[in-house]
């Protein structure tokens, strides 16, 4: 089946009354993301009667503007902060495909020896290298993630970081995407104008909408229902045009939490249900990241081709993943506009510039609660040796950009002078502290861990009838960008819940 489907006509409920509605279903999942689909598709495709309520709308509203898209496909309008020695922003994507809407398409498997730490955690071989090898296979065949992404739809700053990083020996090249029908206009982070990324709204939502799942947009869950101990639905506002519409409740055998590594804690806590389970919120992980920019003699434009299409790794800094670095003009020249004495002045450079972006795989201390009006409460901390990782990561983005014929580095970090010299970016960086970086995460995970808060079928301890299957889930950081880590384990987290709901395993 083609990996880009034409979603059902009509997904959600009819017209929600001002008095509100309630429904009934097998399962209620919460959140339409990666997590959400997958689980989805593979409750309705077993035969069970499933409700998905999103916060978001109810398919991609795409315009080239970071504002517009902030406000409609970014979680709390691309506000979540984290609170720290350096507060960084959190993105996390909203409407129905979530965080596949606006991400990068980048797709990497977990690696191996994540999963070998999972199946020595839990005491549990299903998370074996092996045993999870049929299942990325399947979920790159619906999300259609192919070969890596071709010369033409890499444009020339892409194609130079992976042939400057090949001629240092780095591991590494044009990155596999999900992006069947990509023609390189560098614009995965708005949504794609012409649905050329496989988001899990055009696939794996796109095949539970099929399989007779209702799927009602514009609806934000505020609580969870509990009787007698038991999740039995949830209950929740429909937003039209701005303001509260009428209350929607779903009762349900069973509830799936699926709103995202913030949004699943920030709901529990905010509901009071956190209080009966387990370390809800505490562990956040979230890949921290920064880059380097540079200029070039020829132009880069890094604003065309495959959003993020490059990456690389080097054997003696395991841990860190750069990427090629994107950004819409303004940003840069935000950036930019101290080392070349303003934004007029600017302007002029930008089609040469280039840059990298390095995320290194965290052991920080983190967590996710809720402030009073819902809002995500967010704190992070770093440790020693991902600060001494994260500045080790911007002297390799320098390595390659200077191996791309960069006439000057321009570090997005006080202190470290913009500079030809690598050796005096080295130095400079390698003194730096973790105040002086701008940080930024788009891979918040680890919240609601299998093993710690959720039992190894990813249910609940302490609230029979709920289950979590988002990038919340995962038992350690999984070092690579998340999606296809995050579908796989819905996937088998929905086989088993689908199994044990349909009678064939007992509950
Ligand atoms: C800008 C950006 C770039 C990225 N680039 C990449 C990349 O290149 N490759 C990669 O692998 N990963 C990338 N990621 C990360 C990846 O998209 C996420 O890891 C993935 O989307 C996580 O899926 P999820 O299902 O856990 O949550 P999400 O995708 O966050 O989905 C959760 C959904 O729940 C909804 N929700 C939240 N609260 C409620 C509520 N109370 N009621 C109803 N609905 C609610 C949200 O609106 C959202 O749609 C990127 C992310 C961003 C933001
Ligand atoms: S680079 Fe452009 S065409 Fe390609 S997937 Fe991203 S948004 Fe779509």
């Amino acid at each position: 089946m083609s990996p880009i489907q034409t979603a059902p006509e009509a997904w959600g409920f009819d017209d929600v009354p001002p008095e509100g509605i309630e429904r009934e279903c097998d399962v209620c999942i919460v959140g339409a993301g990666p997590g959400g689909s997958a689980m989805a598709m593979q409750l309705s495709e077993a035969g069970l009667s499933v409700i998905v309520l999103e916060e978001g709308p109810p398919k991609s509203d795409f315009r080239l503007n970071q504002a517009h898209t902030a406000r409609i496909h970014m979680q709390e309008a691309g506000t979540m902060l984290a609170q720290g020695p350096t507060p960084f922003l959190i993105a996390a994507g909203r409407g129905i495909g979530g965080g596949s809407l606006i991400n990068s398409a980048l797709c990497f498997r977990t690696p191996d020896h994540v999963l070998e730490e999972w199946v020595e955690v839990l005491g549990d071989n299903r998370w074996s290298p092996s045993n999870m090898a049929p299942v990325f296979n399947e979920v790159e065949a619906w999300t259609g993630v192919g070969l890596p992404t071709s010369a033409y739809a890499a444009g020339r700053h892409n194609v130079a970081i992976a042939e400057a990083a090949a001629r240092l020996g780095y591991e590494g090249g044009l990155a596999r995407r999900n992006t069947p029908g990509c023609v390189g206009c560098g614009a995965c982070n708005y949504g794609c104008p012409v649905n050329g990324k496989a988001t899990v709204n055009l696939n794996l939502m796109a095949r539970a909408g099929q399989a007779g799942t209702r799927i009602q947009a514009d609806t934000k869950v505020l609580d969870v229902l509990i009787e007698g101990g038991r999740a039995v639905g949830v209950s929740g506002v429909t937003r039209r045009d701005g303001s509260d519409g009428g209350a929607v409740t779903v009762r349900a055998r069973h509830v799936v939490l699926s709103a995202g590594s913030i949004g699943t804690p920030r709901l529990l806590h905010h509901c009071g249900l956190a209080e009966r389970m387990i370390d809800v919120g505490e562990g956040l992980l979230v890949h921290p990241g920064s880059a380097v920019l540079a200029s070039f003699d020829e132009d880069m434009d890094v604003a065309q081709g495959a959003t993020q299409g490059a990456w690389f790794e080097s054997p003696d800094l395991p841990g860190v993943l750069p990427h090629a670095w994107c950004s819409p003009p303004e940003v840069l020249t935000m950036l930019l506009a101290r080392h070349f004495g303003g934004f007029k002045e600017v302007t002029p450079h930008l089609r040469r510039i280039g840059g990298i972006l390095a995320l290194v795989s965290d052991h920080g201390h983190g967590s996710v609660s809720a402030f009073s009006d819902g809002r995500a409460k967010i704190g992070y901390s770093f440790t020693d040796e991902d600060i001494t990782r994260i500045q080790q990561g911007m002297v390799l983005c320098a390595e390659v950009l200077m191996e791309m014929g960069a006439t000057k580095l321009f570090p997005i970090a006080h202190g470290v002078p913009a500079t030809s010299d690598l050796a005096e970016f080295s130095a400079a960086m390698m003194a730096t502290s973790i105040r002086d970086f701008t940080l930024y995460s788009s891979h918040p995970m680890c919240t609601m861990r299998l093993g710690r808060t959720l039992d190894g079928r990813g249910h609940a301890i302490g609230v029979e009838g709920l289950s979590v299957a988002d990038a919340s889930v995962f038992p350690s950081s999984l070092g690579v960008n998340p999606q296809i880590s995050t579908m796989a384990v819905a996937t088998v987290l929905g086989r088993e819940l689908a199994s044990q709901l349909t009678g064939l395993r007992p509950g």
